[in-house]
């Protein structure tokens, strides 16, 4: 909640200073205690009103001009109406982005240079070239560890999204094998069904990536953006270096510049760690992993040992913490309970200390125990790739603690160099985002749009064994903010029709809704059954335009569906009713 508060109050302080132009400015800035925030205000005093917003320990502060403390955002807010009227007219694109990006009226060979061809390099660089901005991107896959390189098109594509998705879509085919049976196909023993092929799966799903990464090339040729298979890093805050596959180095000059370098995986910190490949390297694993460790417990992690887990293979996820910190707490254990009861190991409260190879195998140990896999995957999280960017040499801010870039509407401290993606500091890492965000930029800036990318409000789904999807509040949030008594959660378990015949479990699927009982407005919406990204993406539309509970079930569903038990759901958890469904 508070992340999400800074957040907000930092993007309406943002936006005030694009709407008083020459008479606000605001500071976005993170402190570790308060003193240092009063120090900071008293030795930095401007002569315009300068609105502070602030994020101390666990509160959210504004304060304004002579270190006047004016409580939470709200009566920052309106302080600034008081005192500096009506708005004036917004400043016309591009400074409505952030801070003045003003042309010094230097010439430079590219109107702008992305570095990174990801999600948000090819959509930012495809529609700047499009508005006529002259572009070149800049995209080169430094080799994973265990020596693994991909084309264009960045993480999702090549190492994510794409194959991730697909290979989950070959483990549910796996279990639709058992279906098939009940459905009157074959007569057969289910062992008698064809043994996965992993190189042939990874065949298929190579040689798609391939033909996306030709696509990709061919597009920037059709849009005239100049692609550079190159590294780049900066020399000044309008030069970069370039360095192809043979080392041989060359300079390129910009006006402006968009950092869209994305993230690589971390290694898992311990002795051995070289032993452990990473996502990097899961998807186009010559030879099938074998019994497999996966390290960490988050949407990675958890997707990689699901499909892993579904072709066949003896799986074993260690998680330090958590499942899918960030995520529901009641959903996160429904996503680990259905995966420990179709057969994945979880070895809870534990972190690798030494990786040791005895014969072909990895011996991993840890606090209790120790045991031998074939493979080790570390899926502990990612490192946004800012350390060899030379930003330091171009004045760009990078936090200390995660390396990520800050930015107010994507644009640095340096007003002229943009960041988005994975790399910016307290967005969320998907592929939608980066896109949503390349595209707004690049209207910002060449197309006269001043629309900015609402972050707040973003579904999101893990392709696990059972997938979940969702969007907006956790239970958890939402009772601190609401209280156990302004919010009512709406749920219900259900078998969905095409598992009845096959299938015969329990109501595993599970779905809630979270509703502010002062407004009646749906606040939160989480669902754990088949084709989660399909279900809730819909309701995110009507999620974003304030949706009631009542519009919710006033909606006529489609039957039979899954997607209808969200306007079919009536139980709250005050009754105390049970939420399994029966009947149709
Ligand atoms: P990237 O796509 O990472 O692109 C950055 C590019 O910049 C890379 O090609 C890199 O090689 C290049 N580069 C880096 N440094 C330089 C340099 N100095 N010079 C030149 N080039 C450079 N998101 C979803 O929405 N849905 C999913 O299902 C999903 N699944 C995922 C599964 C996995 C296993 C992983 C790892 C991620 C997944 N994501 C998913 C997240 C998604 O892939 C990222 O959020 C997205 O790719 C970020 O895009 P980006 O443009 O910021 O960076
Ligand atoms: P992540 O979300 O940062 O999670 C890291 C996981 O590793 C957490 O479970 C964390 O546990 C654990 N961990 C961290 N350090 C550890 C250590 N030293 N030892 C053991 N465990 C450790 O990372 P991710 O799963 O790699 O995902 C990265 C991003 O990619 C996500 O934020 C997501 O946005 C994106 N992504 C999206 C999708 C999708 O849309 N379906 C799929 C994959 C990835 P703690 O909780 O204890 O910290």
């Amino acid at each position: 909640m508070i992340q999400r508060d800074f957040q907000k109050t930092a993007n309406v302080f943002a936006a005030l200073e694009h709407l008083y132009p020459g008479k606000f400015v605001a500071d976005i800035c993170e402190f570790d205690n308060e003193q240092s925030l009063r120090k900071w205000i008293a030795s930095d005093l401007l002569p315009l009103f300068k609105g502070t917003v602030a994020k101390i320990d666990d509160l959210v502060v504004t304060w304004v001009d002579d270190s006047r403390y004016l409580g939470d955002a709200q009566a920052g807010l309106a302080f600034v109406r008081e005192h500096l009227g009506a708005p004036g007219k917004a400043l016309a694109a591009p400074q409505a982005a952030g801070k003045p990006d003003v042309d010094d009226g230097q010439t430079y060979e590219f109107d702008v240079v992305v570095i990174g061809g990801g999600s948000g390099g090819l959509a930012f660089s495809k529609r700047a070239a499009r508005a006529g901005a002259n572009v070149a991107m800049l995209d080169f896959v430094k080799p994973s560890p265990h020596g693994t390189k991909w084309g264009l098109g960045g993480t999702c594509v090549n190492v994510g999204c794409i194959p991730k998705k697909l290979m989950h879509t070959a483990a549910l085919m796996q279990e639709s094998f058992h279906a098939a049976k009940s459905y009157g196909f074959g007569q057969e023993d289910y062992n008698s069904w064809p043994k996965h092929e992993w190189s042939r799966m990874v065949g298929s799903v190579q040689d798609h990536i391939k033909s996306l990464n030709f696509g990709y090339r061919v597009q920037m040729r059709e849009e005239k953006v100049k692609y550079l298979n190159k590294l780049g890093s900066f020399l000044d805050p309008h030069t970069l270096q370039t360095v192809d596959s043979k080392g041989v180095k060359e300079t390129i000059t910009a006006r402006r510049f968009l950092i869209a370098v994305g993230g690589r995986p971390k290694p898992l910190g311990c002795p051995g760690e070289e032993l452990a490949i990473s996502s990097d390297d899961l998807f186009s694993l010559p030879e099938a992993p074998g019994k497999t460790l996966v390290v960490g417990a988050s949407y990675v992690a958890l997707e990689c040992a699901g499909f892993i887990h579904g072709l066949g293979l003896e799986v074993a996820v260690m998680v330090r913490s958590i499942l899918l910190r960030g995520f529901d707490r009641d959903m996160s254990e429904r996503v680990g309970g259905y995966m420990e009861r179709k057969g994945v190991r979880f070895i809870r409260e534990a972190q690798p200390q030494k990786l040791e190879k005895v014969g072909d195998k990895i011996r991993v140990f840890w606090g209790t125990g120790s045991e031998d896999f074939d493979t080790v995957i570390a899926a502990i999280g990612r490192d946004p790739d800012t350390k060899h960017l030379g930003l330091d040499k171009a004045g760009v801010i990078v936090d200390g603690k995660t390396g990520k870039i800050p930015a107010v509407n994507e644009q640095t401290n340096v007003p002229h160099i943009y960041a988005l993606g994975d790399v910016l500091l307290g967005k969320p890492e998907l592929t939608p985002v980066a896109i949503q965000a390349g595209k707004l930029l690049s209207d910002r800036l060449y197309s006269g749009s001043s629309e900015t990318v609402d972050y707040d409000r973003v579904c999101t789904t893990v392709f696990t064994p059972l997938e979940y999807g969702c969007v907006g509040w956790t239970e958890e949030h939402a009772k601190e903010v609401l209280g156990e008594d302004g919010l009512d959660v709406y749920h219900t378990n259900f078998l969905p029709l095409e598992w009845t015949v096959s299938h015969g479990e329990p109501n595993d699927c599970y779905l809630k809704v979270l509703v502010d009982l002062s407004n009646q407005k749906v606040v939160g919406m989480h669902y754990l059954g088949p084709n989660a990204g399909e279900v809730i993406l819909g309701y995110g539309v009507a999620f974003r335009l304030g949706m009631t509970f009542k519009d919710l079930t006033s909606t006529i569903g489609i039957h039979p569906t899954t997607t209808e038990e969200f306007t079919l759901v009536n139980i709250t958890k005050r009754s105390g009713k049970s939420p399994e469904k029966t009947g149709c």
